[in-house]
């Protein structure tokens, strides 16, 4: 079995904050802990009052891929990726992801160590 990572489409990404929710559920996080943020950036439109939002996932070290979740059988999915708002999250081998990933504009991949 290859090592495991998560794929998020920041495309589909609407910043709905739902995986941070999850995690922190599943993991009993408390204040200040966080599994996964969320980063929005707000950005002008060149030559227009209208601006633009990216939402950009950011993993920290408390993430362990729900490790206990998925060795239980519980799920096949890590929490963030069953309740995300927009199924733009994906769970799976680093391999077969990065190939999802060469076929999508803008997606990040993570994977601890
Ligand atoms: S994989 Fe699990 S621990 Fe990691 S961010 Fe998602 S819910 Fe949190
Ligand atoms: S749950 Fe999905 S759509 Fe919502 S903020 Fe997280 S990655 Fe984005």
């Amino acid at each position: 079995m290859g090592k495991k990572g998560i794929l998020v489409d920041m495309h589909y990404c609407t910043g709905c904050h739902a995986c941070e929710i999850a995690c922190k559920q599943e993991n009993g996080f408390g204040v200040g802990n966080w599994g996964i943020r969320i980063n929005e950036i707000i950005t002008e439109k060149p030559n227009s009052d209208r601006v633009h939002f990216d939402y950009l996932p950011y993993f920290t070290l408390q993430c362990n891929l729900c490790a206990e979740r998925i060795a239980s059988g519980e799920d096949t999915k890590p929490s963030c990726v069953k309740h995300c708002g927009t199924a733009c999250m994906q769970y799976g081998e680093i391999e077969d992801l990065a190939k999802e990933m060469a076929a999508k504009p803008r997606a990040i991949l993570y994977s601890p160590l």
